[in-house]
């Protein structure tokens, strides 16, 4: 019998992580956030002093960068550029910009590919980003489209960057989110956007438990 996989979709601050991984742990499922991998990308791009917006630069640079997820101990999903543990790293505004920036190239894309199908063909995953329904996991057994307003999103990544000690404004990140949604949806090589069988989970106003147990109770249902 082959894996399960659930893929959930939406822009940032939706909710995706916080929800996969609770569903995650409720279903038993391996969680997968493919951001992460763009993000190690993202950061290594930077640390090389190659402008993530550079299609040539960025892609001079897949032959030499290593990235490897692995689940630690905890459970948790942990991102390393070679020998180093970035889990951290690649949390901040500078890193999210340019995960999105290098995201866009379509030989980012392609080369990254493999290690997300790889990841759904070895276990049961719930696997969050972007173009999961549309291209990675196309025949996945659920797909869900998570979305909200960009200023609830915004509200939610400004509140998890206070939790971290990050100094910054509401203004400035929901001009971010605005930013990051526009490129994410813009670009031409796998464009944000629901798959036509997901479903749409819109969690405005709400909070994510309001949500959580209704999308629990289909999921059940779909994968039984
Ligand atoms: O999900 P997260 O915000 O961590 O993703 C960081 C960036 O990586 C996104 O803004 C998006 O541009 C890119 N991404 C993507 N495809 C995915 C996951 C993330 O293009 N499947």
């Amino acid at each position: 019998m082959g894996f399960k996989s659930i893929a959930v979709d939406g822009p940032s601050g939706a909710g995706k992580s916080t929800m996969a991984k609770r569903l995650a742990a409720k279903l038993g499922y391996l969680y997968v956030d493919t951001g992460a991998i763009y993000r190690t990308l993202g950061l290594f791009a930077l640390k090389r002093g190659v402008d993530p917006a550079d299609a040539g630069g960025v892609e001079g640079l897949l032959p030499q960068v290593s990235i490897r997820m692995d689940y630690g101990e905890d459970g948790l999903q942990h991102m390393y550029l070679g020998q180093e543990d970035v889990t951290e790293a690649i949390r901040t505004p500078a890193v999210s910009r340019a995960a999105s920036q290098v995201s866009a190239h379509p030989a980012v894309r392609a080369y990254l590919l493999e290690m997300q199908r790889g990841m759904a063909r070895n276990h049961n995953v719930i696997m969050d980003g972007r173009d999961i329904g549309t291209v990675v996991l196309p025949d996945a057994d659920v797909k869900i489209f998570l979305t909200a307003t960009a200023e609830d999103r915004a509200r939610r990544r400004f509140e998890e960057l206070q939790e971290r000690g990050t100094d910054t404004d509401y203004d400035t990140v929901l001009r971010e989110v605005i930013e990051r949604d526009e490129r994410d949806s813009g670009r031409a090589a796998a464009p944000l956007r629901r798959a036509e069988d997901a479903l749409l989970v819109d969690t405005t106003g709400n909070s994510l438990e309001e949500s959580f147990e209704a999308l629990l109770q289909t999921i059940r249902e779909k994968l039984a």
